[in-house]
Parts: structure tokens; C-alpha cells; sequence
């Protein structure tokens, strides 16, 4: 049986915004999306930017989060982040193992699970990134991909814990490339997905898990990806940087 999810609709602004285009984009954003209350709208702002976007939005449902995290609390780990210091600014939500860190940072399926698991440990909400390049879409290997990306997090993690993870496919040859999957490759993949989850834990599991598509989705083809049976919401990169465009993709209709 099939369970309603509520929409999340995702931003990723990577390393993109000083603090002055933050306070800019929040000034502007804030009042198009006022009554949304029929789906979560989430974004990602750069480490520097979190604490004030909070802040700036604390009178909003809109929820922050960061990008990325270490799975220590504590350490010599020059440059990067712990759970510990992502909670302390009041953030609850970690996009783990997106395709720039998998591939331009070199985080694999072992660091990305260490990870999810920490996140979970400390009650932070793990957004898992997974998805194939374009020569192993060709190759027709997309499934086998997301199936190793799936079982070496999801394979570390109890039922409960696997409960609270959202997923977002995002084929690399849709990101930030202006190429988007049709709806129906979306839908395949997401498909494929939900069933894996089905068959690893149960229908139960696989129904809850939100599982949101990301690629080059922009106003004009979020509402086609959104109608389709097991696209849950979108992550967005590029178009998210504008206010206005955000907005119309955060607020765009939703049928299913
Ligand atoms: C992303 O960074 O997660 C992404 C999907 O980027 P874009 O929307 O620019 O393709």
C-alpha cells in the first residue's frame, strides 16, 4: 500500500553566497513561499552562511542544512566539520555524499557510510546522495550502481535508523549540466530504488523514505518530475541561487 510522503523540496547552494547574498536571497525568498505549508522546503547555504540563515529564518518553517560533515565529533582534521558543531547552530539536516564529494574529493561508499551513520547518532537527518555517471548509464549499469551506493550505507543501518534517511537520486550527467533525466528516467530510477528498500528492509520502509531527484531541475520541468509516483521532491543546485526562481520551483504545483 502506498503511504503519503510530504513534498521536500531541497536547495543546494554549494559554494555559492557570501553572508550579504544570504541576508539578499532570504529578504526576497521569504515572503514568495509565506504559505507553503503543504511540503517542507529545506536549503543548504555554505558552513559560513548557516548560523545567520538561521537566524534569518527562524520565524519561517523553512529548514537549514549543511552540505557535508565529518563523522568525528572531534579531532585533527584540518578544514572539516563535526555533528557536534552542525547541532550547537541549531541544524539538524546533512546532505552526505553528493556527487562533487564523490567524485572531486575522492569520498567513497565507506567514508560516505561512516557518515550516515554519525549523522544519525547525533539525531541529524542524512540527505544520501547516489547516482550513476554518464559511461555507466551507458553501459547499462545504472541499476548495479545504485545498488552498491544503496547496500554500503543502508546495509550498516537498522530499520528505525533507515526510517529517518531521504535519499536523492541525482544522475552525475544531470548535474549542473543543464541536461535533466526525463520524468520517466526519474521515475525509473526511483522506482528501482523504492524497491530496493522494499525488498532490503520491507514496504513499510520503502514507503516512508522520501526520495527526492536532482539534476538540472529548473521552474520549467520541476512539475512534470514532481508528478510522478515515487519522485518525493527535488534537490536543486543551480537554479536554487535565485530567489525567484527557487520560489517557483518550491511553490510549484503538486498533483500526486
Ligand atoms: C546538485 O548540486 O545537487 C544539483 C542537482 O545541481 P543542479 O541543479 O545545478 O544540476
Amino acid at each position: 500500500m502506498s503511504e503519503k510522503r510530504t513534498p521536500l523540496m531541497a536547495a543546494n547552494w554549494k559554494m555559492h553566497k557570501t553572508l550579504a547574498e544570504t541576508k539578499e536571497f532570504f529578504n526576497s525568498f521569504l515572503p514568495k513561499v509565506e504559505n507553503l505549508d503543504d511540503r517542507d522546503i529545506l536549503i543548504a547555504p555554505p558552513f559560513t552562511a548557516l548560523a545567520l540563515s538561521k537566524k534569518l529564518t527562524e520565524s519561517s518553517s523553512v529548514i537549514l542544512c549543511a552540505q557535508n560533515m565529518h563523522w568525528e565529533e572531534k579531532g585533527a582534521f584540518t578544514g572539516e566539520i563535526s555533528p557536534l558543531m552542525i547541532k550547537e547552530i541549531g541544524i539538524n539536516w546533512v546532505i552526505l555524499g553528493h556527487s562533487e564529494r564523490r567524485h572531486i574529493f575522492g569520498e567513497n561508499n565507506e567514508v560516505i557510510a561512516a557518515k550516515v551513520s554519525s549523522a544519525l547518532a547525533h539525531e541529524i537527518n542524512p540527505i544520501l546522495c547516489i547516482g550513476e555517471k554518464l559511461e555507466e548509464r551507458e553501459l547499462g549499469q545504472t541499476e548495479d550502481v545504485l545498488k552498491v551506493q544503496l547496500e554500503s550505507v543502508f546495509g550498516t543501518l537498522s530499520q528505525e535508523l533507515a526510517k529517518k534517511m531521504t535519499i536523492a537520486y541525482e544522475p552525475v550527467w544531470a548535474i549542473g549540466t543543464g541536461k535533466t533525466a526525463t520524468p520517466d528516467i526519474a521515475q525509473q530510477a526511483h522506482a528501482f530504488i523504492r524497491s530496493w528498500l522494499s525488498n532490503w528492509f520491507d514496504s513499510s520502509i520503502a514507503q516512508k523514505v522520501r526520495i527526492l531527484y536532482g539534476g538540472s531541475v529548473k521552474p520549467e520541468n520541476v512539475e512534470s518530475l514532481m508528478a510522478q509516483p515515487d519522485i518525493d521532491g527535488v534537490l536543486v543546485g543551480g537554479a536554487s541561487l535565485d530567489p525567484e526562481k527557487f520560489s517557483r520551483i518550491a511553490g510549484c504545483k503538486i498533483i500526486n
